[in-house]
């Protein structure tokens, strides 16, 4: 079974396609790329505003965005985004559904960065993954972020309070846990 046919199986983008796989060498970390192409009906959406809008142009070059890592590859989508004429925003590049704004980490890599999380320290997840300790930030800042838009808190009757240490010096985190009896103490 082809790369590709395995992860259309599990990644599915409408309008784009994975047109080609080849590895080499990025950050001198042995690295697996998969090319992804719009497809020709698929219209650029706006990253402005989220409206569908008009090809205008390219950007110059590709960019890779880092997906889940592999039998030790790292894992980069390889894509050259298009640039959208949008009449409520004027040119602005397209947004792409594997990734949001300018981080180079995959929506689903951020996820499964911050589930590990959960179970490891930051930096043993980042040691554990060939990363930095930024791009694990990112991932936990990301998926804490989804579930801040996305919450329903109707029915939490006990939450606990923790301020744990983050980064260098005097930064903290507040963590908030929900704390009834019919939950573990998940994090809020
Ligand atoms: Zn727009």
């Amino acid at each position: 079974m082809r790369i590709r046919t395995l992860l259309k199986q599990c990644q599915k983008y409408k309008s784009f396609y994975f047109s080609r796989e080849h590895t080499e060498v990025i950050k001198e970390q042995p690295s697996l790329v998969i090319e992804i192409e719009a497809r020709k009906n698929g219209k650029p959406i706006c990253s402005g505003c989220g409206m569908v809008g008009i090809q205008y142009d390219r950007m110059p070059n590709t960019r890779d965005d880092q997906f889940i890592p592999i039998w030790g590859y790292q894992v980069y989508f390889r894509y050259q985004r298009r640039r959208v004429n949008c009449k409520h925003c004027g040119v602005k590049v397209e947004q792409v559904p594997w990734c949001e704004g300018k981080q180079k980490l995959t929506n689903d890599y951020k996820i499964h960065l911050a589930q590990w999380a959960r179970q490891l320290s930051w930096k043993g997840v980042a040691d554990a993954f060939n990363t930095s300790w930024d791009h694990v930030c990112q991932s936990v800042k990301y998926v804490v972020s989804f579930g801040m838009e996305n919450r329903k808190v109707e029915n939490i009757e006990a939450i606990g309070v923790d301020e744990v240490q983050h980064g260098k010096g005097h930064q903290y985190i507040t963590l908030v846990y929900q704390l009834d009896e019919s939950t573990s103490g998940s994090c809020i």
